[in-house]
């Protein structure tokens, strides 16, 4: 019989939330851990994380608190060096199978740790170190082809309502809950348009933001060139269909 156990390394975000119901819907038992480092934004992140409810899994919270004068130093923005290695380390000390949300588009950022080489090279080592107490260690994501957009579309077609959906927390901003202008508000505000929806609680438009302006230019510069490095073809193709639809220009 195939392991079940499923460590999700749960971010409290969109996605770390319906990676909890997607498990449960391929039969694994998620195991939920969340690793507070103390960023800017993480007592907004504990307060979505910490709701108890029918959708909602239990989570365990790991804190680092000693640590958090130090990583302070290093968390000026929203990039927290090293993290995703941190977090499949720890994963693999509760389990073989961990889950860390990539999804489609994001594998090329400039972090790398979101790449295809991370998941298999984490995956290779922590096999090769903990080889003495589970034969293999697996690191992935389980959305690593579908895109935001894909993945709402599956939480909302599964009857997680899009209330508890609203309710997650991406926003790179340590005042507000949503701040409408960060990259992961344009991105998830765009996902729930993919779907029809326009999410509510946004400070200020996130399709007036400096970001959405960039992607207006960049994406169909992207597809003009066939360069995909940045934006996989696919996220550049619905890009495109949502702003046909919406009857904005593109710029590029
Ligand atoms: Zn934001």
């Amino acid at each position: 019989m195939q392991d079940r156990r499923l460590v999700i390394m749960y971010s409290g975000g969109l996605d770390s939330l319906i990676a909890y119901h997607y498990g449960r819907s391929q039969g694994y038992q998620p195991h939920c851990i969340h690793l507070n480092f103390g960023q800017p934004y993480a007592e907004k992140e504990l307060a979505s994380i910490l709701r108890a409810s029918e959708w909602h899994p239990s989570v365990d919270v790991l804190n680092f608190r000693e640590l958090y004068d130090l990583f302070s130093s290093r968390l000026t923005n929203h990039i927290i060096p090293s993290r995703n290695v941190l977090l499949a380390v720890l994963g693999s000390m509760f389990g073989p199978r961990i889950w860390i949300n990539a999804l489609d588009g994001e594998q090329n950022g400039k972090e790398h740790d979101k790449s295809e080489r991370y998941f298999q090279d984490v995956s290779a080592l922590l096999t090769f170190t903990n080889e003495f107490f589970q034969s293999q260690t697996v690191v992935e994501s389980p959305f690593a082809s579908m895109s935001k957009g894909e993945v709402i579309r599956w939480a909302l077609g599964h009857g997680i309502p899009r209330e508890v959906l609203f309710d997650t927390s991406s926003c790179y901003s340590e005042h507000q809950h949503k701040c409408g202008t960060c990259i992961t508000c344009v991105k998830r505000y765009i996902a729930f348009l993919e779907n029809d929806i326009e999410e509510p609680g946004y400070e200020v438009d996130p399709l007036k933001s400096q970001y959405f302006a960039e992607l207006l230019i960049e994406i169909p510069q992207a597809l003009q060139s066939r360069d995909f490095a940045r934006f996989t073809e696919k996220r550049s193709a619905e890009f495109m269909a949502l702003i046909n639809r919406l009857g904005v220009p593109a710029n590029g």
